[in-house]
């Protein structure tokens, strides 16, 4: 069978000079661990074609098709407050472009391919073990109704990579998604001066995310105007899941708005605004609380780059800008009224409501997923199984005849809550496990079990209850690496 892809390559066609060209490294003996089927039929692609050793070319980089293009792009960023002018993907290749059968743009894109010019100081290389995870935790985002990256494939390479714990089995994981733009592709060029690359970049961005912006006289505005409301959705959403995301870095935050580089990411399981689960994230600045707080700093750097494409005059550029972003943090606030609200089966934001149940958790140990589990059958009048889950249940009966006073018809809304909250989502102690028996074990069959679950949340399965299940008290709190 031989593969053929329909590459439609707008980056590295429109956007010379802002990438460098490069290929993939060479493997000892590439193999495919997993293929997302039903992803590559959406995408128009034979998923019999990617199983081919012509397949494994692509997906593991060593041999890519006719037509790929592919690149190494520049970017900047900010890391944990820090700017770097350089960083760029240092272990990655957007190997080109597809149009879906909807005629939809989608990148494909490789992590792990080796070393390229950006990579300093670092392999070039991933290992399977993070590969697995941002795999298991993209696709359940998606499968949740969060805008992702997605995964395509994942492959290992035959050869080990010295990390952390010693060595682990080299991985590749191929991806697509919307864009890999990021706030720190701006920053790239803006640090550097080069208005002309800025307003290349920016006009591409906007012909692929906002075209019906083109050409207005002020696109610069509108664009970041876009961006920001599609961030503050984003955001939103993660914080009605309890989804940490670990490194909120500008070069990790979108153009397109699609979560992206799940590296150090979580979900919560006891509600405390204060968790954070990255190794490296000593200060807290990316805790679940934080979240909103930082996508605006994010937003914020974005905007200073492109204050010389807003106005001629900085001051103008900077009150307008400012004006912005002040409406992004309005609409944040809204959409998390509404993220909470649908979660609570309201036909109407009650944000007092809500503020208010986010006080009774704190400092309850209270499991977030659980909670909203649990509150269908409260709504119905059964709210012994809700009340459990606090230590001392004070006050939470007083909130809860409030909330069933905002509830007209009571069945429906339970319907309603039954479709947008999960019954399971990846808990951090069933993803280590899967993780550490697929690298260490050879046995992929934990990480099946769990990514069918996560798949299908919303859907419980009799017998699957551990799934759906608080970690054991017994189980250590999961910490989990960077540089991976
Ligand atoms: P990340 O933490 O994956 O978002 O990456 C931040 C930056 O570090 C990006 O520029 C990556 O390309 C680069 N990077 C991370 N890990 C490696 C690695 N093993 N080799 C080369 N570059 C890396
Ligand atoms: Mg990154």
């Amino acid at each position: 069978m031989s593969l053929s892809l329909p590459f439609d390559n707008s980056y590295a066609q429109e956007l010379v000079g802002l990438y460098t060209p490069w290929q993939g490294q060479d493997w000892p003996d590439p193999q495919l661990v997993l293929l997302n089927a039903p992803l590559a039929l959406a995408l128009g692609l034979d998923a019999g074609a990617l199983r081919s050793a012509e397949g494994l070319g692509l997906l593991a980089g060593h041999a890519l098709p006719e037509g790929a293009q592919p690149l190494a792009q520049a970017y900047a960023g900010h890391q944990f407050g820090g700017f770097s002018p350089q960083l760029g993907d240092g272990r990655a290749l957007l190997v080109g472009e597809v149009l879906d059968p909807q005629g939809a743009r989608w990148d494909i894109h490789l992590k792990g391919s080796g070393r390229t010019p950006f990579a300093r100081g670092g392999d070039g290389r991933a290992v399977l073990g993070p590969v697995l995870r941002e795999y298991l935790i993209s696709e359940a985002m998606a499968a949740l109704g969060v805008p992702t990256t997605r995964a395509l494939a994942a492959c290992t390479t035959g050869d080990k990579v010295l990390r952390q714990f010693g060595p682990e089995p080299g991985a590749v994981l191929a991806r697509i998604g919307a864009s890999h733009l990021r706030v720190g592709t701006f920053q790239f060029f803006a640090a550097r001066g080069e208005r002309d690359k800025l307003r290349l970049l920016l006009d591409y961005a906007i012909a692929r995310h906002d075209p019906d912006v083109t050409g207005a006289e002020d696109a610069a505005l509108q664009f970041l105007e876009r961006v920001g409301q599609r961030q503050a959705r984003l955001v939103a959403q993660w914080m009605g899941l309890g989804f940490i995301h670990g490194v909120m870095n500008t070069d990790n935050t979108t153009i397109s708005g699609e979560t992206i580089d799940y590296g150090p990411c979580a979900f919560m399981e006891a509600y405390d605004p204060a968790t954070v689960f990255s190794s490296i994230d000593r200060m807290g600045r990316y805790a679940y609380g934080n979240q909103p707080a930082i996508l605006f700093w994010n937003l914020a750097r974005l905007a200073e780059a492109l204050l010389p494409l807003i106005d001629t005059q900085e001051d103008r550029a900077i009150t307008r800008a400012t004006e912005v972003i002040g409406r992004i943090q309005a609409a944040y606030q809204a959409e998390w009224a509404e993220v909470f609200a649908r979660k609570l089966g309201l036909d109407t934001p009650d944000p007092a409501l809500i503020e208010d149940m986010h006080k009774l958790w704190q400092g309850q140990n209270v499991d977030f997923t659980s909670f909203f589990q649990a509150l269908p059958a409260a709504a119905l009048g059964e709210s012994a199984p809700l009340l459990s889950l606090f230590h001392s249940p004070d006050g939470v009966e007083t909130w809860l005849e409030r909330y069933c006073a905002a509830l007209p018809d009571p069945e429906a809304a339970a319907a309603r809550m039954r479709a947008v909250n999960p019954v399971y989502i990846p808990r951090n102690h069933l993803v280590e496990e899967a993780l550490h028996a697929a690298s260490f074990q050879g046995d992929m069959g934990p990480f099946q079990a769990l990514l069918a679950r996560v798949q299908a949340p919303f859907t419980p399965i009799a017998g699957m209850e551990r799934y759906a299940s608080p970690a054991p008290a017994d189980v250590p709190a999961i910490v989990t690496y960077c540089g991976t």
